[in-house]
């Protein structure tokens, strides 16, 4: 682990040449706005980027594990099979901006891929990814992140500390951009770019502008004992009434929470009729296929598929990996089209165990 490097000033005009610069060597994924929406996205130029956005509509966690990826390829040679394993390209690759909950959320998905077992696909795409953190001073109405201590501005958590997460971090100040190194990676990509010492009023600026953003925060989770509270009562009616009324099953919330890790595998033959390319693509606990076995479906209704998801997000998966699966991104609040919250149906559980 590097300890982190003394903070710097980088004034806005300088960290537009850097990028620019950077441009030219690496390929920066950065926010920005498709049709009113902030998409991490491959950039051609700075002017692209959205600095103040609030929520990207896909989390940067999984620009690193893609939707679809090509694991191997199989190639009929005179009647047998020669296996060809496809791995990432190696140019290196900038996730610029990424906001403190999105980087937890990368830390947290990492404790199933690159955890006990090694996903190689996923290690290969995450060594050639550099991430530049941004402190977030936009939450939007569907954020939680200050409930569970993963934002809005960066702060370990749960045993998680910055230099697994990220090279570089910044904070949006008056003067310019402060920035915190955190490993010899990050401290290269500043390169030859002139950084003042902060100053105490910058750094009193950036915990009032800390503060300011904690105040803007509309949703709030009490996790106060949340894991074991969701065991205790995974027959609430909560369930059923929510499950079977309103959850679609269209699967939303999964495909954009930035720790969900679910995949399914696909062979597909091509038109040459020799090859055979083996994919891998995300899958959901939400779709009524994903728990079919050989003697049925173990997850058949959809109040059973909602539990899934909402209780191993803030259950199981603190007995699993000792954290919360959930971040408080607020994205699968955003994207359900019924608007199922999963802050509303745990602050009802609680409400009623006090209750009663
Ligand atoms: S469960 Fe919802 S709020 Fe939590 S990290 Fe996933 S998408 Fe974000
Ligand atoms: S986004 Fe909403 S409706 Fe769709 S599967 Fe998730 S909870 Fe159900």
């Amino acid at each position: 682990m590097v300890e982190p490097f003394a903070p710097g000033i980088l004034s806005k005009e300088a960290l537009d040449a850097r990028l620019d610069a950077l441009l030219k060597e690496y390929e920066i994924v950065a926010p920005v706005n498709r049709r009113g929406q902030a998409h991490f996205s491959k950039i051609i130029e700075i002017s692209e980027i959205e600095w103040g956005y609030s929520s990207s509509v896909i989390p940067p966690s999984k620009v690193i594990y893609q939707a679809e990826q090509l694991l191997m390829r199989f190639v009929n040679q005179d009647g047998s099979y020669l296996v060809v394993e496809q791995h990432p390209p190696s140019r290196q690759r900038i996730l610029l901006g990424v906001h403190p909950c999105d980087i937890h959320g990368i830390l947290v998905l990492e404790r199933t891929l690159v955890g006990r077992w090694q996903d190689s696909w996923y290690a290969g795409e995450r060594k050639r990814s550099l991430i530049i953190g941004l402190n977030c001073q936009n939450p939007g109405p569907d954020c939680f992140c200050s409930s569970f201590g993963t934002g809005p501005f960066y702060a370990p958590w749960m045993g998680q500390g910055p230099p697994e997460g990220c090279d570089l971090f910044m904070t949006e100040l008056m003067s310019g951009y402060l920035i915190e190194t955190f490993t010899e990676a990050g401290r290269r990509l500043l390169e030859g770019s002139e950084l003042t010492k902060p100053t105490d009023s910058d750094l009193v600026e950036k915990d009032e502008r800390h503060k300011k953003t904690l105040d803007q925060f509309t949703k709030h989770l009490n996790t106060d004992g949340l894991d074991a509270l969701l065991n205790r009562h995974l027959e609430h009616p909560v369930w059923e009434r929510v499950g079977e009324d309103r959850c679609l099953s269209c699967t939303n919330c999964t495909m954009v929470c930035p720790t969900c890790y679910c995949y399914d595998i696909v062979d597909r033959a091509q038109l040459d009729l020799k090859t055979i390319l083996r994919w891998r693509r995300w899958d959901s606990c939400q779709d009524q296929h994903f728990a079919e076995v050989h003697f049925g479906n173990f997850r058949p209704s959809r109040k059973a598929r909602l539990r899934q998801f909402v209780c191993h997000k803030l259950s199981y998966w603190m007995e699993q990996y000792g954290c919360y699966g959930c971040v408080g991104c607020g994205r699968c609040i955003h994207w359900c089209p019924t608007g199922i919250d999963l802050t509303e149906i745990a602050a009802e559980i609680r409400r009623e165990e006090i209750r009663l």
